[in-house]
């Protein structure tokens, strides 16, 4: 790592009036989560066309919970990294604003981060197809086929393929990444939607864009600095240039 640039990075975090982080499911497999193009990737042992769509659990609930128990009790397992904390001590320092994850770990959470906007949801909650009602995701693991109260069926509080992303967490996003003077985009290969065209908007508007990913992603034309590694090694030695 060109420790030149990482400093450069940390003087212009520390000029910055706004930066935010993108995040992918890369800042979370040095927790032990696979990310989703990996070998041993959840979608490599369940099929996508069978499990990830809304009408899947729709149609087949009890087939679509079974997955959702093995991945829910791999998350609730999983403890935060150098990355993930990195971020949180970055916030608390005053150099982060938000976080604009993908993810549906709740590791920034637990890592003590606070402004913390997740554009696909959780899994600590359960939400009603049918009347919105929200749940721990605890009640719904307590069935076979989770239901509401109302006897609508219970689905995790995070969007299947074929749902939209919540109006207001969109906007929220949006708001952040116009107004950023830097951002951030750690573990995202960058190739899912809508997530995936926030670095291009906040360069337009002028903001510094630090690629941080294990390989070179499909934002790395527009980058102004890159490190290729792991994120919970780069991220640490980024908070203590920007201490120094
Ligand atoms: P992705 O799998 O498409 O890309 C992950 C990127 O992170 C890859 O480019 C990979 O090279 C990089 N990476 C892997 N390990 C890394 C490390 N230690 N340090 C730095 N980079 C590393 O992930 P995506 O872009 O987030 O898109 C996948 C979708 O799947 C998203 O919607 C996401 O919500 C979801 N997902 C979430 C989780 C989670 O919540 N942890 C896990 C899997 C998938």
């Amino acid at each position: 790592m060109e420790r030149r640039n990482l400093n450069e990075v940390a003087k212009a975090i520390k000029n910055a009036k706004l930066v935010v982080a993108l995040t992918g499911a890369g800042i979370s497999t040095e927790s032990g989560i696979p990310d989703f193009r990996s070998k041993n990737g959840l979608w490599s042992k369940f099929d996508i066309n069978e499990y990830g769509y809304i009408d899947n659990i729709i149609k087949n609930p009890e087939k679509v919970w079974e997955m959702l128990r093995i991945l829910i009790g791999n998350l609730k397992d999983a403890r935060p990294n150098p990355a993930h904390i990195a971020l949180a001590e970055m916030e608390k320092l005053g150099y982060l604003h938000a976080i604009i994850t993908q993810n549906v770990d709740s590791l920034h959470q637990k890592a003590g981060s606070k402004n913390v906007i997740e554009l696909h949801g959780n899994f600590r909650e359960a939400v009603c197809l049918k009347c919105r009602r929200i749940y721990p995701i605890e009640y719904a693991l307590k069935q076979s086929i989770p239901r509401c109260e109302c006897g609508g069926l219970l689905k995790p509080n995070a969007i299947f393929f074929g749902e939209p992303i919540s109006k207001d967490t969109l906007i929220k996003s949006l708001g952040y990444t116009e107004n950023c003077d830097v951002m951030l985009v750690i573990g995202t290969s960058a190739m899912v939607y809508p997530a995936a065209e926030l670095p291009a908007m906040a360069k337009q508007n002028r903001a510094i864009i630090v690629e941080i990913n294990k390989e070179p992603s499909m934002i790395a034309g527009i980058a102004d600095h890159s490190f290729y590694g792991k994120a919970g090694e780069i991220l640490p030695e980024l908070v203590e240039e920007i201490k120094v």
